[in-house]
């Protein structure tokens, strides 16, 4: 007798080299792990009857989808910070509206983010941000989903001007206190919530603090095991900071001082040569792309393709923040990564659409250093599970034996609305396409009149910054 039976359905195990399709499957899950997955007859038939089962025919049942790097909170600034020169995004578009975004704003945001995620498929959020205690009590372990969060560590003295061709200001005292808070959030959070919540050091980026502090950081993470979530060669302004301040690359300073290495998560890598992508792989680093939020704010391709070719340990994929890629859907975003890639390398044959679903699975898990725990549907591992309804026109006809259409199916047509039920730990969270753990429609209704509280106090700081965006605006044409 198990507890949850998942059956005849089209099952992406994503063991193996590819997506591991098993026809006619079934999944037995046992106290919130997979017990066992194979053909129907191998496990339906012996597992000895259960408490409960769901009948996936017609759905295809595949592990939870990683966003590996989201901004929770910044959910409720979606759509009011793009098409800008890069050099606006940050100081006249989000600065002057994420000043607005109190604490209570900021969970409510979250909660919106998060929600968005799990409709469309999401079981792990890798969520970057300060105050995330907050977001664990009342948003993720509401929803009950997984999450590897951290909280920034920069040492961005108050005093620091915004000007990117100036030196920012560090003050060793606020870089000391960062740590301080990120080492008691993982000592508070770390393997909390039957293991849901993991945590990792979060140093900021190369231009925002010390050469003392990346290495201390980098060192604490070793010392205690726990990876390193991290913005890598992030181009823009943080080339020009590091260029001033060391005379060079942000890849050959952090080579240089011995700051790669297989500890070490490097989110965006765009700002790197085809030369430091090299590098960056044969120190073991693990990259995650956020390819629709890097073409929004800075006209670049996540060079995704570029990393792995180059022999990379691992890559996930991240939806980042909803003022930049404007939205929290793997879906989008598997099938956004597969385009920009392709035209990138102007070769239709790079990432494959069964190569897009191994990196929003099994491959983002190994990338936050939680593959033995999940990612792929194999007997062990946490009962982290969605299904996908196939019977929609755009997803029609599904075809698996001899022709297989179904991996690219999934990746170019489904747009995460298909995702009828998610599972995590075992757990039934969402069915029918509704979230069973909290109210979906009061977290829109707070969403909404917290963003609305935002925008109106920051209203004359957004429009007196007159960024390209504003200006739209006031002419009407948005
Ligand atoms: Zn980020």
């Amino acid at each position: 007798m198990v507890d949850l039976l998942i059956e005849n359905g089209h099952i992406l195990t994503m063991t193996g080299r590819g997506v591991g399709l098993i026809e006619n499957g079934s999944i037995a899950i046992e106290a919130g792990k997979i017990a066992r997955v194979g053909k129907w007859h191998e496990v339906s038939r012996t597992c000895g009857g259960s408490e409960r089962k769901i009948d996936a025919t017609g759905k295809v049942v595949m592990p939870g989808l990683v966003d590996a790097h989201i901004h929770s909170r910044l959910a409720l600034l979606r759509g009011e910070a793009q098409d800008v020169p890069e050099t606006e995004w940050m100081i006249k578009t989000v600065a002057p509206l994420a000043k607005y975004i109190d604490e209570d704003s900021a969970v409510k945001g979250s909660a919106l983010g998060a929600l968005e995620g799990v409709k469309s498929g999401t079981t792990l959020f890798g969520d970057y941000g300060p105050n995330m205690d907050r977001t664990l009590r009342e948003v993720y372990s509401q929803i009950g989903v997984r999450a590897n969060v951290c909280s920034p560590i920069n040492e961005i003295s108050s005093l620091s001007g915004q000007d990117a061709n100036k030196l920012y200001e560090f003050d060793s005292n606020v870089g000391e206190q960062k740590l301080k808070e990120n080492l008691r959030l993982t000592q508070t959070w770390h393997n909390a919530l039957d293991g849901r919540v993991t945590c990792c050091l979060g140093p900021h980026a190369a231009d925002m603090m010390s050469t003392e502090l990346l290495l201390r950081v980098r060192d604490i993470a070793e010392e205690k095991g726990l990876m390193m979530h991290f913005h890598l060669a992030q181009g823009g302004r943080e080339n020009t900071q590091i260029r001033l301040r060391y005379g060079k690359s942000t890849v050959r300073y952090l080579d240089e001082i011995d700051f790669l290495g297989p500890k070490l998560m490097g989110v965006h890598c765009h700002g790197a040569s085809m030369d430091e992508l090299r590098i960056i792989a044969e120190r073991g680093v693990r990259m995650i792309g956020c390819p629709s939020s890097i073409a929004l704010i800075d006209g670049i391709v996540s060079p995704l393709h570029a990393y792995l070719e180059a022999g990379g340990r691992s890559a996930a994929l991240g939806s980042d923040q909803a003022c930049g890629n404007n939205c929290h859907n793997m879906f989008s975003e598997m099938k956004i990564a597969a385009l920009l890639n392709k035209v990138r390398e102007n070769d239709p044959t790079v990432l494959p659409s069964w190569r897009i679903l191994r990196l929003a699975t099994v491959e983002g898990a190994e990338t936050l250093g939680l593959r033995e725990k999940v990612g792929s549907l194999e007997p062990g591992k946490e009962a982290d599970i969605i299904l996908v309804d196939l019977k929609k026109p755009h997803l029609t006809p599904l075809l698996s034996r001899p022709v297989r259409n179904l991996a690219p199916n999934l990746v170019y047509s489904a747009r995460g609305s298909e995702v009828v039920t998610t599972i995590v730990g075992g757990q039934i969270i969402m069915d029918q396409g509704k979230v069973l753990t909290v109210e979906e429609d009061r977290i829109l209704e707070d969403a909404q009149r917290a963003a609305e509280r935002v925008t109106s106090r920051a209203e004359k700081e957004f429009f007196a910054a007159r960024s390209r965006l504003a200006q739209d605006m006031r002419e009407g044409l948005l």
